[in-house]
């Protein structure tokens, strides 16, 4: 049992990504009592990110405080390179920064102890803990969005390799292939992300379409355009997932972003492609991921209540994939 003071007990969660940042108020059981989301005035340059990501702790904190909840402390995940032992926003092609001390930084300007983290990974353990992953410890979350990335968690751990590991979306599926934002050629990411569905899609039937899901749309219709484009993309991720499953032997993969909202149509083909393509190694499930874009909020309160000194509640015990916080 809690006593009253706890139950008035809240964190700060702030998910900053390269279009909108998503904050909320979340209580002990991972409730989110209040959200806010804004843009990302990253066109401002680096400066104006971080003073909005200041503002809207405060904005937050005043909030908790009409409530009468007593803030505890605040997570913050951003996107790119992030090093949480040194608590450093290390470099985000996004956003613009470099070496960025930012956790530092947001304690200074908001009198908050903050977590800092990467997004994806705070989504991945968020996913372990409430979502889609639940009780696995060999762990792929791939969000499939304007990029492509993933977080790894192997034995109950995230494979962090100061911010460097799961960069899945830049492993090569098509050698020479067409140049990729990170300098290199043929890059998944070139292929798969929701993007690149619709931009080969524009490309190939000389019409435009608003993303990904509208190429989903027309698959459905029976466009040859939309099922070659999306083929093509499914055969790279099953390459992509087939180097991760050798690798690592995941027990569940758990797929998210703009994609995956395409469900079975995605899901489906990629099974079979994977399948298609092992041999000896474990079959990992391939799932969907449940926390939809409130993933990396979540991750972020669950940071905050780890560096808070506390599980967030009993029903998240195992303590290893907590270390995202440390
Ligand atoms: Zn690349």
């Amino acid at each position: 049992m809690r006593d009253e003071t706890e139950e008035r007990d809240c964190v700060i969660a702030l998910d900053v990504g390269g279009t909108s940042m998503k904050g909320a108020l979340v209580d002990r059981d991972m409730a989110a009592l209040h959200t806010v989301r804004r843009a990302t005035p990253r066109r401002w340059g680096p400066d104006a990110v971080i003073a909005e990501i200041a503002a809207v702790l405060h904005e937050l904190d005043r909030n908790a405080a009409t409530h009468g909840l007593t803030v505890r402390g605040a997570g913050v995940v951003v996107p790119g390179i992030v090093d949480e032992e040194t608590r450093t926003a290390v470099y985000s092609a996004n956003l613009g920064w470099r070496d960025l001390p930012l956790a530092d930084y947001l304690e200074g300007a908001s009198g908050l102890s903050v977590a800092l983290g990467h997004d994806v990974r705070a989504g991945g353990v968020a996913e372990c803990r409430l979502g889609a992953a639940r009780g696995a410890d060999d762990v792929w979350f791939v969000p499939i969005g304007t990029g492509i990335s993933a977080a790894v968690f192997s034995e109950g751990r995230p494979v962090r390799a100061r911010g460097y590991a799961g960069e899945l979306g830049h492993v090569v599926v098509d050698p020479g292939g067409e140049p990729c934002v990170c300098g290199a050629r043929g890059c998944l990411e070139g292929v798969a992300s929701a993007a690149a569905v619709a931009a080969a899609y524009g490309a190939r039937s000389g019409r435009h379409v608003e993303g990904a899901s509208a190429v989903a749309e027309r698959l459905m219709q029976g466009d040859p355009d939309a099922r070659a484009v999306w083929a093509r993309a499914v055969e790279a991720l099953g390459t992509a997932l087939a180097m991760a499953t050798t690798l690592f032997a995941p027990e569940v993969v758990v797929l998210g972003g703009g994609l995956a909202e395409a469900g079975g149509l995605l899901l489906d083909p990629l099974r079979a492609s994977l399948a298609r393509r092992l041999t000896f190694q474990r079959r990992p499930e391939l799932v969907l991921a449940e926390l939809g874009d409130m993933a990396g909020c979540l991750g972020a309160a669950l940071a905050a209540w780890q560096a808070a000194g506390g599980r967030s509640s009993s029903q998240f015990p195992p303590p290893s994939l907590s270390e995202v916080a440390s």
